[in-house]
């Protein structure tokens, strides 16, 4: 198996029945995970990087069969942040150290693509060191556009599955992986650095469903991969459903890593919610990010895309003491700074 880790380190790809050994995970994985962590290393050095998630609002058009805040779940309690709010928690934030703001929320009809134009060109103008990551679902291309013009640095968007017909068993029929994928293809020619990613283990995903991922990163070449486990919530149609484990999340992990050598990929709460040191372990595993929570502890735990999530009950300040501890433990450093996607040249 060494052999595969090593060609894949070199190559950043592999033919499918090498792809299926090494995602099977049936061999000693701690090589899987040092060979990633010492790519990462080479263009990160210890570095990792934090961002504030800021979650603006629970209200969502859409109806996701995984997600605790679809639109047919009546038992969310739903709220959404003023201007005011959003502009403390980066206040907060900012004080706290964090040079990146990511706002992300359910597909909220209120803020209207102006009304979020306004907001990215407050936070710039008040924070003109910061990065704007926005994780607002879809939209069209125009107005994407209207929000990098406004000055948004970068815009996360998991794809959730790179198989359509796999795509088309987690969504309603009123949602299309191609306009998903649309967007995705849109934002990286804006000029966003652009995320994607996946659940893993989300209910009828198969090995060669994360074959099919492995491919589309590779063609895709995002700046950013942002993966957990699929987690079940208890008011959605998949609350029977088990939960992804530990050891997939980190295999897919390390193999992104080893695909996308510079990519900036995070360390999920979702992998914090299934394993007390699910983070450390991300990290470990060649995750490079962290995203604390900055939003208002009043709201945090109606945020519920899944059951059991963590930190939803600190304010800013302990969770980003509590994860500079678990960044150290982990032997890495937190680094205050906007954390851009690097190319290799630096
Ligand atoms: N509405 C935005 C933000 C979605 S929430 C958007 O469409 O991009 C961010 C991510 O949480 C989702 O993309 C999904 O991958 C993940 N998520 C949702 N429900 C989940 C669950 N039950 N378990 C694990 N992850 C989940």
């Amino acid at each position: 198996m060494k052999r595969l880790i090593d060609k894949l380190a070199e190559e950043h790809d592999l033919a499918d029945e090498e792809w299926r050994q090494l995602i099977a995970g049936e061999y000693d994985r701690s090589l899987l995970y040092a060979k990633a962590d010492e790519v990462r290393r080479r263009y990160y050095g210890t570095e990792v990087y934090i961002r504030g998630l800021i979650e603006i609002s629970s209200y969502c058009k859409n109806d996701c069969l995984y997600c605790g805040i679809r639109r047919s779940n009546e038992n969310a309690r739903r709220y959404r942040l003023t201007k005011e709010q959003i502009l403390e928690c980066c206040e907060t934030g900012y004080g706290l150290g964090f040079r990146t703001f990511v706002l992300q929320g359910g597909e909220d009809a209120f803020f209207t693509t102006d009304y979020v134009a306004g907001l990215v060109r407050e936070m710039k103008r008040r924070y003109p060191d910061c990065a704007v990551t926005l994780s607002l679902g879809e939209r069209e291309r125009d107005d994407y556009q209207t929000w990098f013009d406004a000055g948004a640095d970068r815009y996360l968007l998991r794809h959730e599955t790179a198989d359509k017909a796999h795509y088309e068993k987690l969504h309603p029929p009123q949602l299309s992986w191609e306009h998903r994928m649309q967007c995705l293809r849109d934002l990286k020619d804006i000029g966003y650095q652009t995320g994607c990613g996946f659940m893993v283990e989300s209910p009828e995903q198969t090995a060669e469903h994360l074959i099919a991922e492995m491919r589309f990163l590779r063609e895709f070449q995002p700046h950013m991969v942002g993966i957990g486990p699929f987690i079940p919530h208890h008011d959605t149609p998949f609350y029977d459903r088990r939960q992804g484990s530990l050891e997939r999340t980190l295999t897919m992990v390390a193999l992104i890593r080893l695909t996308l050598p510079q990519a900036l990929i995070p360390s999920t709460t979702a992998l914090g919610t299934i394993h007390p040191q699910g983070r450390e372990l991300g990290l470990r595993a060649g995750a490079n990010v962290v995203m604390p929570n900055l939003s208002p502890v009043s709201v945090r735990k109606q945020y519920a895309l899944y059951d059991n999530k963590i930190c939803t009950g600190d304010e800013a300040a302990e969770c980003i003491a509590c994860m500079t501890g678990r960044v150290a433990s982990a032997g890495y450093r937190v680094v205050t700074g906007r954390g851009d996607w690097r190319n290799g040249c630096s």
